[in-house]
């Protein structure tokens, strides 16, 4: 969530939010705090509301109901509150336009027929002057119209389009890890399922590479927690640099890295497992500002194939003890399970 507020009237909001919590006897612990920050600026949108709802009852708001609204604004289902807001309110600007094309369709057609009587009046022999003067001012009424129409179609135009904008960005923000800039665990997730069944139906293999950056623990210590961010992103980045197509590259945790690589074969999982892992063992880290050098970090790498009996939660195990097999041999290397035909059987 953004929060552009200045200095002041972030403290102001602050303040109040703090009071509000004080008289509901709830500890402004971070949660609760954010909770109760975005209802004073009703952001996201609603939560205000929710937040009266449950404190209409009286003076003690339960734990467990406010617990609930966060989930709902600020955790994953937040976000997906926020893309079913951004959703309804296309829906509604599309309803107006459609509502307001019939209406001009429905007013430029009495004016046809108006100026079909008159040019009726005219066959007739009606007096011409009036008979031009009823033309022209129908006309009139049609054009007036019809800028009234285009202006309404282009702001509305307009506010779909900062809607989509806005849906793009909050879809994005659900699937991707704030850090690394990787896809998040979340998304790594579904998409393991799905390509765990695509795999079962097509038969393609599906490979699975699960990397851990080495003695990761000793880095920070060194280096700093900082530091060690930016070398998570180097290697957010070297990976990203060694995939393609549908390859998905995701943040597993911490420092831990997992590649979905679908239609991949275990020898061409390897290779890419096996570029990352030398390409990040050559890469001299520096600090871009100072100029500073932290040496090179090492990764771990364990895969494995997808095995339709063992599913996608046998796929991580064995990736995983590959993983651990490239750790007790010493790091810095990749191994594959050598067994996907035996857990099979
Ligand atoms: P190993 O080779 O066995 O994997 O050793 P390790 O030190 O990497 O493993 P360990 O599990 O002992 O430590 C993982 C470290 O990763 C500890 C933790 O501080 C660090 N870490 C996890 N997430 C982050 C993060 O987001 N940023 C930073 N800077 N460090 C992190
Ligand atoms: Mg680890
Ligand atoms: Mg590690």
């Amino acid at each position: 969530m953004i929060y552009p507020e200045q200095r002041e009237d972030a403290a102001k909001i602050a303040q109040h939010a703090l009071e509000t919590l004080a008289r509901h006897g709830i500890p402004p612990n971070p949660t609760a705090f954010t909770l109760w920050y975005g209802a004073e600026l009703d952001r996201p949108p609603g939560v205000k509301q929710s937040i009266e709802e449950i404190s209409s009852g009286g003076d003690a708001v339960i734990e467990t109901k406010w617990q609930d609204v966060y989930n709902r604004y600020f955790g994953f289902d937040g976000d997906l509150t926020q893309m079913q807001n951004a959703s309804e309110r296309i829906r509604k600007a599309v309803d107006r336009i459609r509502a307001r094309l019939q209406r001009a369709c429905g007013e430029n057609g009495e004016s046809t027929q108006t100026l079909a009587d008159l040019s009726g009046r005219l066959g007739e022999g009606g007096e011409l002057q009036s008979v031009i003067d009823g033309i022209l001012s129908e006309t009139d009424k049609i054009l007036t119209r019809n800028g009234d129409l285009e202006k309404r179609l282009c702001s509305a135009g307009q506010e779909i389009g900062e809607l989509q904008q806005r849906l793009t960005h909050v879809a994005l923000e659900a699937t991707t890890d704030a850090l690394t800039g990787l896809a998040n665990r979340k998304h790594f997730d579904t998409r393991l399922r799905m390509e765990a069944e695509a795999a079962e139906v097509t038969g393609q293999p599906l490979c699975l590479v699960l990397g851990d950056v080495d003695h990761f623990k000793a880095f920070n210590d060194r280096f700093g927690h900082n530091v060690g961010d930016q070398v998570l992103r180097s290697v957010a980045m070297v990976l990203k640099n060694n995939i393609k197509g549908q390859d998905l590259a995701a943040r597993y945790g911490g420092e831990e890295f997992a590649i979905l690589l679908p239609q991949t074969a275990v020898a061409d999982a390897m290779t890419v497992a096996e570029q990352i892992r030398s390409s990040l063992a050559r890469k001299e880290l520096t600090d871009r500002r100072s100029g500073k050098c932290y040496g090179s970090v090492t990764i771990s790498i364990g895969i494995a194939l997808f095995i339709p009996k063992d599913g996608s939660v046998g796929l991580i195990h064995r990736a995983d003890q590959a993983l651990y097999a490239a750790k007790d041999s010493g790091r810095n290397r990749v191994v594959a399970d050598d067994r996907p035909t035996a857990s099979a059987a």
